[in-house]
């Protein structure tokens, strides 16, 4: 372990000592919190905010409220019979979200967690030694009269660090003096703005372009390469295409230079792009180049770590380069995962972990979650092996981007002998069921020595709900002979797996 603070606090008597703490209290650290306490572990969650975290209140909740309204309008107007031209209406939108965050208020959770037997610590957790936690106001500065008194939490067995991450903001000149919107701006949006500019082509600057488009924005959107850079090349060109034709201005290759303030309130962003320098302006800019795991304000530094960088694990989502045991973390924050649902997955893994070394469980389990310094099965609930080739992840634009596992690209690079094969769901019944015109692409990506699918991408209206067909293919690798059995149903746009199976040559 690096070296340990000599911190007066750490040699104070803790006000309290639970047998896990969770710092966070985000989806993740929820999901952690509840696995780790079912062998009878005493377990607190440190919250700074709002029980629920980033993706109950400025992430994924208020962001697909956003968005379904356009999804549904788009669905309805792709069959005739639909009678009126319906149109989207922002007040009753806004109204949605505003219901789907539970108006930004956590009792909600709160009461989960009291149901769950888990106590609540309100406070910024801050670690100040070897399995001990400070808890004081978020704002070191703030008025404290409101807040709780900083406590000393001791934990007997672990502590689980779920703190998330924090969107960044680029050094451009005159940037930070345009009053820029991060995402949680964007998602709690009460008054939509005439226009706005979105810095960033990643899955929030997709997403929020569609939402604004659809709030009645007009809106700019500046990638400096292409739209969702991760993603296969052919997902970013039909999220592309998708955004110019609801009226999105997509600006790509594009690299913003300055920043100035308008005299009407607005902002003016000058940028180098393909064709030389340009410049845009709108009513509000919102920057989403995306997020740095959550640990500047953390206090990793007593043991040994570097403030704001990821906390690195393994697949039992022990923090490397601390000894003992005793110092786990998972979500945003390790820097594997940005979703909520593969955080999640990490979280029952580190709590069924903890749970199993520290609680009182079965004969066996302890050993089997690694007590002793043997690692755990690959495949076992105490290993978080999903997240090296099945990570899941949609994109809500129009049209939906799903996909799981590794790219063509990221396959090859690994090493892989692969094929790609990829089919036009316009050509399948269900989908011309579903839309005149239906346009949509899926690819599967076969691992050709071993016969089994490592990657898979669907583009289309609807997308994300053939995605865990594929996730269960991968995870399961299920070798294509026999993937040939699994026979979608008539008429469904899973058929598309019927016709990948025989474009590959089956
Ligand atoms: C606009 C947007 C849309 C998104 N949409 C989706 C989506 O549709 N689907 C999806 O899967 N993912 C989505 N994501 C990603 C998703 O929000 C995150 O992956 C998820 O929130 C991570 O969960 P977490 O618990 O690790 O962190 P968070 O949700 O960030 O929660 C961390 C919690 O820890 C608290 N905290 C931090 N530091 C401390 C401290 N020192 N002491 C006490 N408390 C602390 C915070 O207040 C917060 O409540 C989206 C992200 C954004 C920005």
């Amino acid at each position: 372990m690096g070296g340990m603070s000599t911190d007066p606090r750490t040699q104070a008597t803790p006000d309290e000592t639970y047998d896990v703490i969770v710092i966070g209290g985000g989806p993740v650290g929820e999901n952690a919190a509840d696995r780790a306490s079912r062998t009878g572990l005493s377990v607190a969650v440190v919250e700074a905010e709002l029980v629920g975290g980033e993706c109950s209140y400025w992430a994924c909740m208020p962001s697909k409220a956003l968005l379904r309204p356009g999804a549904a309008l788009a669905a309805a107007r792709a069959v005739p019979g639909v009678r009126a031209d319906p149109e989207l209406d922002p007040a009753p939108i806004l109204a949605r979200r505003d219901e789907m965050v539970s108006h930004w208020d956590d009792s909600g959770q709160v009461q989960w967690l009291d149901g769950a037997g888990i106590s609540l610590v309100r406070g910024l957790g801050r670690l100040v030694g070897e399995k001990l936690v400070e808890v004081g106001p978020e704002d070191p500065d703030a008025d404290v009269d409101d807040l709780p008194e900083t406590r000393l939490l001791a934990a007997r067995h672990a502590v689980i660090v779920a703190t998330g991450s924090v969107p960044v903001l680029p050094d451009t000149p005159g940037l930070a003096e345009t009053d820029p919107w991060s995402s949680r701006e964007a998602t709690s949006v009460q008054d939509v703005p005439p226009s706005i500019v979105i810095l960033g082509g990643g899955v929030v600057g997709v997403e929020m372009a569609t939402a604004f488009r659809d709030l009645g924005s007009q809106v700019t959107l500046l990638s400096r390469g292409r739209l969702l850079g991760r993603s296969e090349p052919f997902a970013s060109e039909a999220v592309a295409a998708g955004l110019k034709t609801i009226g999105v201005d997509v600006r790509l290759g594009v690299s913003v230079t300055g920043a100035s303030s308008l005299p009407d309130g607005g902002a003016r962003l000058a940028y180098d792009g393909p064709r030389g320098k340009g410049s845009v302006a709108a009513a509000q800019v919102l920057v989403a180049t995306g997020r740095v795991p959550r640990t500047a304000d953390l206090g990793v530094d007593v043991v040994g770590l570097e403030p704001g960088k990821a906390l690195a694990v393994d697949d039992q989502l022990e923090v490397q380069g601390v000894d003992g045991g005793w110092l786990f973390a998972c979500g945003d924050v390790t820097g594997r995962v940005a979703t909520t649902h593969q955080g999640k997955y990490q979280g029952r893994v580190v709590g069924d972990v903890v749970a199993a070394r520290f609680g009182r469980a079965k004969p066996g389990e302890a050993a089997a979650a690694g007590a002793d310094g043997e690692t755990p099965e690959p495949w076992s609930r105490y290993a978080a092996t999903a997240d090296h080739g099945a990570k899941t992840q949609v994109v809500f634009s129009r049209p939906e981007v799903a996909s799981v596992g590794l790219t063509e690209a990221e396959a090859r690079k690994a090493g892989l002998t692969v094929k790609a094969v990829s089919y036009k769901l316009g050509s399948v019944s269900g989908a011309v069921l579903v839309a005149e015109g239906y346009e949509g692409t899926a690819q599967i990506v076969v691992d050709t020595d071993r016969q089994v699918v490592v990657g898979a991408t669907f583009v289309g209206p609807d997308a994300a709900e053939m995605l865990h067909a594929a996730t269960i293919a991968i995870v399961g690798q299920v070798p294509l002979a026999r993937l040939w059995h699994a026979v979608p149903a008539y008429p469904t746009i899973s058929e598309v797996w019927l016709r990948l199976l025989e474009t590959y040559g089956l």
